[in-house]
């Protein structure tokens, strides 16, 4: 019987590649979403032409009950989850001065939050199932910090805690729990930043470039398969060498 990866964030830029590779790997895919129709419906039309399996489900991530159905009706149509993609995030660039009550709870929800509430809701099937796979996605910012960042930051590098922490206690049940922790990739997050600002940024990456969202499912695909079954509690920085 073919595996489940649900992937979070599943409709933006490097979620949408995850649920893609993941497929190709030979996965039954889950894929999650907030808001973006088209974003999602893009992805859909890619999975067709695979020939997995698939779902897709509107969920926000930091509403608890929300993500605990999620997890039953998949369990339902896939008969379990055996890999679980924290990539849902949000990010802002803002004066430490600036930053606003409801600017730290909202990141703080979807971000840390979000993931706490996947975990939970992935991790009794994978204890009966003793095997499974999280891989959490991070940021290079979660490890070394960014100016104008502080909260995203933080909540990236609580979810590095997390992982840390969660791995240690489920390797008895031999499940892998990993982060990956992305540099500067070439996806909507950035939109921010103008053409030129990208390539000042990109000057200053030894490898002169930003990654791609492809690259970064690549990662991923290593951290579901069985070539990582001894990888645990470890963050994989992607980052062109910049940290
Ligand atoms: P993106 O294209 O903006 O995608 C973000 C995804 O998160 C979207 O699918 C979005 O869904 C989803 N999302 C946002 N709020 C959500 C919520 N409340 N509940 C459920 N899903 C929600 O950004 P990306 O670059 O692919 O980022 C993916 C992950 O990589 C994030 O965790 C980000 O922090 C991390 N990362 C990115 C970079 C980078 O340079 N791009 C670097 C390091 C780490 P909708 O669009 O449907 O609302």
């Amino acid at each position: 019987m073919k595996k489940c990866a649900l992937i979070t964030g599943a409709s933006g830029g490097i979620g949408s590649e995850i649920a893609l590779r993941l497929a190709k790997d030979g996965f039954e895919i889950a894929a999650c979403y907030n808001s973006d129709e088209n974003g999602i419906k893009e992805l859909e039309n890619k999975l067709l032409q695979t020939g997995v399996r698939f779902k897709t489900y509107k969920a926000d991530v930091s509403d608890f009950n929300t993500i605990k159905n999620v997890f039953a009706d998949a369990t339902d149509f896939f008969g379990g989850v055996s890999v679980l993609v924290n990539n849902a995030g949000i990010a802002q660039q803002k004066l430490f001065t600036d930053i606003t009550q409801e600017d730290f709870d909202r990141i703080t929800a979807v971000n840390f939050k979000g993931v706490f509430n996947c975990c939970q809701c992935a991790v009794p099937f994978m204890v009966s199932k003793k095997n499974g796979k999280i891989i959490n996605i991070s940021s290079m910012w979660g490890v070394y910090g960014a100016s104008c960042e502080t909260v995203y930051s933080a909540t990236k590098a609580a979810v590095i805690g997390l992982t840390k922490a969660l791995a240690r206690e489920l390797a008895p049940s031999n499940i892998q729990v990993n982060c990956v922790a992305p540099g500067a990739i070439d996806t909507k997050m950035n939109n921010n930043l103008s053409e030129a600002d990208k390539a000042d940024f990109a000057q200053e990456i030894p490898m002169g470039r930003f990654g791609t969202a492809a690259e970064i499912a690549g990662v991923v695909s290593f951290l579901a398969g069985k070539d990582s079954d001894y990888v645990t509690a470890q963050v994989i920085t992607a980052d062109g060498g910049l940290t």
